[in-house]
């Protein structure tokens, strides 16, 4: 399928792919990222990039795709490419604090690595919870604010650059990165050498199998990132995790927006007597939304939600 972009309203999303066109001026044939080998079939293309199926092993990733040298000059301009340092905590403060509930079912306290960590919000939250807490991020702004407001112990660069111990963290979390990664294997092997052997893995990311994105098609806000590269889907990204060493213990889908808290509860408990005074049907009809939202995109029924939670473990 090949859009006819003429006629499509442009999304702020679409609006980054077409912004990156001047950067990304050497897009190179690639190897399937999963499995390596050259056997894919193109699906549709989005401006100047082309969205394929590896015909091996089902990965949906860009190819061509563009240099990790063009990469790197958007990726290190960090947060402030797309929002302000405000509109990003407003945004993120009650998601990254629900990420940590999840961790913590999981894995209690410890020591904690946060991969692509920004400005180091989540990680401040994780240290006011009681955690040992790392970092690492490619944007030199990003980093520096963490270090400056937070007082941090955050990396400039990747983690194989970091260079971390054997076995040294309890819980690694990558919030909406690996999808970012054009060669994943090198990293998440790396992930795995610096696990502890009873350690905890947390990806969060696009599930390409999901309901919406098979609802939404090309549309699907998820491919219009502008540097998104691979789209998992629960059985890829297991796959990709057990070349690697690593075993998915659970995985869970979601809507991430849809939160209870954010949604009817974020606003504060007075707001939303005041809202039900105002607007019984409005608040009614969110809190059902909502809750339905949250009790059937489960574990047992992975195609609904397309973000999509995985937690994974050493094999050995
Ligand atoms: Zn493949």
């Amino acid at each position: 399928m090949l859009l006819d972009l003429k006629n499509i309203k442009y999304t702020d999303n679409l609006s980054f792919i077409r912004k990156y066109r001047c950067i990304f001026k050497n897009l190179e044939h690639i190897s399937c990222p999963l499995c390596q080998t050259n056997n894919f079939e193109h699906l549709f293309s989005i401006e100047y990039l082309n969205f394929v199926r590896c015909n091996t092993c089902g990965l949906v990733y860009i190819n061509p795709c563009p240099s990790a040298e063009d990469l790197l000059k958007v990726y290190s301009r960090g947060l402030k490419e797309w929002t302000t340092v405000e509109a990003y905590i407003h945004r993120k403060i009650d998601l990254f604090k629900d990420y940590l509930t999840k961790v913590e079912v999981v894995k209690g306290k410890g020591r904690i690595l946060d991969l692509g960590c920004s400005i180091g919000l989540f990680l401040k939250l994780a240290r006011d919870r009681g955690w040992e807490t790392y970092g690492a991020d490619v944007s030199y702004e990003d980093v520096e604010y963490a270090k400056r407001n937070y007082n941090l112990n955050v990396f400039k660069g990747t983690i194989q650059d970091a260079n971390y111990p054997n076995g040294f963290f309890d819980v690694i979390t990558m919030w909406d990165l690996i999808e970012h990664i054009s060669a994943p294997i090198p990293c998440l092997k790396e992930v795995k050498r610096i696990l502890k052997k009873k350690g905890i893995l947390f990806i969060l990311t696009g599930s390409v199998e999901s309901r919406q994105a098979k609802q939404k098609g090309v549309y699907w806000p998820f491919f219009g990132g502008g540097t998104h590269l691979i789209f998992y889907s629960p059985q890829t990204i297991k796959k990709i995790l057990d070349i690697v060493g690593l075993k998915v213990i659970k995985l869970t889908t979601y809507r991430k927006s849809q939160g209870l808290s954010k949604n009817v509860f974020g606003y504060g408990f007075p707001k939303v007597v005041m809202n039900f005074i105002g607007s019984p049907s409005k608040v009614l009809g969110l809190m059902k939304k909502t809750i339905r939202d949250n009790l059937l995109v489960s574990n047992l029924r992975p195609e609904i939600g397309s973000s999509m939670l995985v937690t994974a473990k050493r094999k050995e």
